[in-house]
């Protein structure tokens, strides 16, 4: 097997090593300079075409032809540097692919450089009270206003990552009753600051808020931010998980929580216990056979080719290892997790950190579509296997 990039990779990461060590200094600083350091250091990168690859220079971007190897040399010698990448969350994770793929001029010229900036955060407004898996039983609902040019809005959304930061949202509104439920749904990009829209966050059971509800009573957004046609929202939707699903997905970073799950069983001296070391070397196979997948796809990908049903397997076999790896900790940790029943954050160093990251799992396989929604599309689309009968039945 052959994991080298090619001499074409290498000549490139030395050019991205010596940008990093000429333009990446931070050194001590305030946080306010810090901040201004880094927003100038993306403009730099941006500027020799290391970020924002896929977004063309008239909205923020470098606009990079499509090459995987180079944006993955560059990710690995920004991450050696501790080099700051691409304002992540939502925004650059679905907005801006979203509104690449379907948005109409107006609204790319309008969304995407203040997204690239960081100065526009996005919430997803999907999940409702009755709507989660079942995503297409939304209700929040949707009228024209009765000049046609003004969406109203009514309902719920919940669930809402970063919803108390967000200035905007992407959401999936009923604008027809009447017709078919997958045909009904209307995708629509609004602005979170107005009278009609009330907030209020949702303390997790890690301590954190950084969950939210939206409440909307006549909250109003323009029909020139309805993104794809009326009533076809739920096919625009689907462009935005399949992103949402790749970056949750990624196998970056699995290795080094392995590492620290190692470290936790020295820290706590059960490294010798030999129940412990069978549990480590079987979660380390299932860490190396999803990085050794994700050189696959990678490979896939530089080669243009369709890797198959083995992408849809990401997101499910990556949740499925966190959870494997969070269980082993909280064995590891024992009572130690008693000890601080403190914020998020604000845990000690010992092996109380791993509180975060034990309760953490569990929400992330849920996030995104639940790990029972993910076997049911590997088993429908990859394997070709009969559909879900409860989905069946609405069709
Ligand atoms: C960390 C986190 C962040 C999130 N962020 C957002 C966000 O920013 N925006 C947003 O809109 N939503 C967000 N969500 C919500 C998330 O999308 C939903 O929680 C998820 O889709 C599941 O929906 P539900 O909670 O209503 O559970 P339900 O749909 O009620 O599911 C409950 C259980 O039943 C199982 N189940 C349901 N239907 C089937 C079926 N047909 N076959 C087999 N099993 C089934 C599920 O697998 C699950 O185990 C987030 C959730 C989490 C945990």
């Amino acid at each position: 097997m052959d994991l080298s990039y090619g001499d074409d990779a290498e000549a490139f990461r030395g050019e991205v090593k010596a940008f990093l060590n000429a333009a990446w200094q931070p050194g001590e600083r305030r946080r306010d300079e810090l901040k201004a350091y880094i927003a100038e250091f993306r403009t730099n990168a941006t500027g020799h075409g290391y970020l924002y690859r896929s977004v063309p220079k008239r909205y923020g971007g470098s606009e990079q032809p499509v090459d995987v190897i180079r944006a993955q040399v560059i990710r690995e010698e920004f991450q050696r540097a501790r080099a700051p990448m691409e304002v992540g969350g939502n925004g650059m994770n679905m907005t801006v692919p979203t509104l690449l793929e379907k948005g109409t001029e107006e609204q790319k010229e309008l969304f995407i450089r203040k997204t690239v900036e960081g100065e526009y955060i996005w919430g997803q407004g999907y999940s409702e009270p009755g709507a989660g898996s079942d995503l297409a039983a939304v209700r929040t609902k949707g009228e024209l206003s009765a000049d046609g040019s003004t969406w109203i809005i009514n309902g719920q959304k919940i669930w809402t990552s970063q919803g108390m930061q967000s200035t905007h949202m992407f959401m999936l509104v009923r604008t027809e009753p009447n017709a078919a439920k997958h045909d009904g749904i209307t995708y629509l990009l609004i602005d979170l600051n107005q009278p009609g829209i009330t907030r209020r966050p949702i303390r997790q059971m890690t301590g954190e808020g950084g969950f939210c509800e939206f409440f909307f009573d006549n909250a109003q957004t323009p029909v020139s931010w309805q993104v794809g046609e009326r009533g076809q929202g739920w096919y625009v939707s689907r462009t935005t998980l399949k992103h949402e699903r790749a970056s949750i997905g990624s196998a970056d970073g699995l290795g080094n929580q392995f590492d620290k799950l190692v470290e936790l069983a020295r820290e706590t001296g059960r490294i010798a216990d030999p129940v412990v070391r069978h549990e480590l070397a079987r979660i380390e196979g299932f860490v190396m056979a999803h990085r050794y997948t994700s050189f696959r796809l990678f490979s896939c990908a530089a080669a243009g080719e369709d890797p198959g049903p083995v992408s849809l397997m990401m997101k499910l076999a990556l949740t499925e290892i966190g959870h494997e790896m969070a269980l082993l900790a909280q064995d590891l940790a024992g009572e130690a997790l008693l000890r601080e029943p403190a914020a998020a954050g604000t845990r000690g160093r010992g092996p109380e950190k791993w509180l975060d990251q034990i309760m953490g799992s569990l929400g992330n396989s849920i996030a995104g579509g639940a790990s029972n929604i993910q076997r049911n599309i590997i088993a429908e689309r990859g394997l070709g296997l009969p559909r879900d009968l409860a989905m069946q039945a609405e069709r």
